[in-house]
């Protein structure tokens, strides 16, 4: 999306870049080596569908391959273009970077409104386009692993899986030449899930520094937080879920692309999920107040604002309104590079997109290890992890009534603690541990540096040091 007045996202994630660079010490030619896409595929296809052939353009970018596969999901949305392709694949890069997954950037992106055709009719686009990267290895297990994004999911990412696995029959690692399958197609438990799990441990982290909220003008914990969330498609449904069913966050409102609910009480989310994939629409949801001016209510004044549905959303034309006290960029680029600066002077934090939804892409690293390991995480260790908790709490009971203490543990306790971590536990713990060790590399340079005003800066120059590290090793 093109903001009049404003740079264009790729420019806007440029101009980032090089407030963090000016703060560190790189020779010019590899700053430039880094913040270069180093190449942006084009095709056009057509598909015959309803009688007649329709012709689609697709991209796919590869942003810097310091470190190969490259990974990056794939948009389907009518306002993909090769500036924001280009964007979101450079935006992987600084985020693989950040949380240590290690790939290099990449980006794809389908011109398709994915709401106006048939199931069959997509799962014919996805093939064909699909087909378009796999001949040019712009979809491969050691080159290109693609994931979902904006507009496509699962169901996709499983059509894309069997079409490389159709034009390559004797590959034996060719599921992992694409993430975000679902659990029965070669998917890892917990993918769909991820990038919201991952902004709720995000959160969960910024509230264990108090100094940090104290920056934010917070308090406490994050029960009873005031939650603004625009978007409940994958990220902000998991998102606003985990905040709100487990943390007890209440959320104010909900904007989608049809207007948003309000409810100072806090809206109902899995009740307004039911409600939006039955209609199509937040419109006549009984749980809360019915706004049409959805970008109206970013404005409201809440403690936390969670923008999960595109970029651009907050621009000079809204930014010197917007009254949270947190800004969580679950999607990727919701702040303008002019509106950033807008809202540091406001002293508004901001949690940025490359760290708060890096749960998605973590969690595909370890799908991506699952698929080339063969086994699923847990099922080696998982039985023998719990026969030793049984045998020590045998042994403590049995010492108690030896002793004639009468001790007993409690069956919720016995339950939770005898239980062997399964594949579920065991992604919950490395995407809470990836979140926790990649805010606190953020928060050294943030706080360690007088002249690190945010954490945006602070992660760009974590990344950049990581990638132009990677670079230097191979003599560049
Ligand atoms: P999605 O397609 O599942 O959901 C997007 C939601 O936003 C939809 O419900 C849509 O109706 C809504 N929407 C669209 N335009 C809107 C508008 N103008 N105002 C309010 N709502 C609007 O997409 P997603 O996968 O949840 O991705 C959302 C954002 O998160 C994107 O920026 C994407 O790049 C980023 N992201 C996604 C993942 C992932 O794993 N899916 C990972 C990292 C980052």
């Amino acid at each position: 999306m093109k903001i009049a007045g404003e740079p264009s996202f790729r420019d806007s994630v440029d101009l980032m870049f090089n407030r963090a660079t000016a703060l560190m010490d790189l020779s010019p030619g590899l700053q430039q080596k880094i913040q270069v896409c180093n190449s942006t595929y084009t095709v056009r296809f057509g598909v015959r569908l309803r009688g007649k052939i329709e012709t689609f353009t697709g991209y796919r970018s590869v942003h810097s391959e310091h470190m190969e596969p490259v990974k990056g999901g794939i948009r389907y949305a009518l306002s993909v273009n090769q500036d924001e392709v280009e964007a979101l694949a450079a935006l992987m890069t600084y985020k693989c970077a950040l949380v240590e997954t290690p790939f290099g950037g990449s980006k794809g992106g389908l011109c398709i409104d994915p709401r106006a055709w048939e199931e069959n009719e997509l799962e014919q686009i996805t093939r064909r386009f699909a087909y378009e990267l796999i001949k040019r290895d712009l979809i491969h297990p050691a080159q290109n692993v693609p994931a979902p994004d904006m507009g496509t999911g699962a169901r996709e990412m499983a059509w894309i899986a069997d079409q490389y696995a159709r034009m390559n029959t004797s590959d034996i690692n060719g599921k992992a030449c694409v993430t975000g399958k679902p659990p029965h197609a070669g998917g890892i438990q917990g993918r769909v899930e991820a990038t919201g799990r991952g902004v709720q441990y995000a959160i969960h982290e910024f509230f264990r520094h108090e100094d940090d909220k104290a920056l934010a003008k917070l308090s406490g914990g994050v029960e009873g937080k005031r939650v603004i969330v625009q978007g409940l498609g994958n990220v902000g449904y998991h998102a606003a879920k985990f905040l709100s069913e487990e943390d007890g966050a209440v959320i104010t409102a909900v904007i989608e692309h049809d207007g948003a609910i309000i409810n100072d009480k806090g809206v109902a989310i899995e009740e307004l999920r039911q409600w939006i994939t039955k209609t199509g629409s937040v419109k006549g949801f009984s749980g809360g107040e019915y706004v049409i001016d959805g970008a109206a209510v970013l404005e409201k004044d809440c403690d936390i604002l969670i923008p999960a549905a595109m970029e651009g959303v907050i621009n000079l034309t809204n930014a010197a309104r917007i009254s949270c006290k947190l800004l969580v960029e679950a999607a990727n680029g919701p702040v303008t590079y002019g509106a950033d600066e807008i809202l540091r002077k406001k002293g508004v934090i901001i949690i940025p997109d490359m760290y708060a939804n890096a749960g998605g892409v973590t969690v595909s690293y370890f799908e991506w290890v699952k698929n080339l390991s063969h086994i699923r995480f847990g099922r080696m260790q998982r039985r023998a992890e719990e026969s030793r908790h049984i045998l020590l709490v045998n042994e403590l009971e049995k010492l108690s009534a030896d002793k004639g203490l009468g001790w007993t543990m409690s069956p919720n306790f016995k339950d939770k603690y005898l239980k062997g971590a399964g594949e579920l536990e065991l992604v919950r713990s490395g995407l809470d541990d990836t979140m926790r060790s990649a805010y606190q590399a953020m928060r050294e340079v943030w706080h360690g540096r007088n002249d690190v005003e945010d954490l945006r800066v602070a992660a760009y120059i974590v990344s950049i040091s990581r990638v132009a590290a990677a670079y230097q090793s191979k003599g560049l």
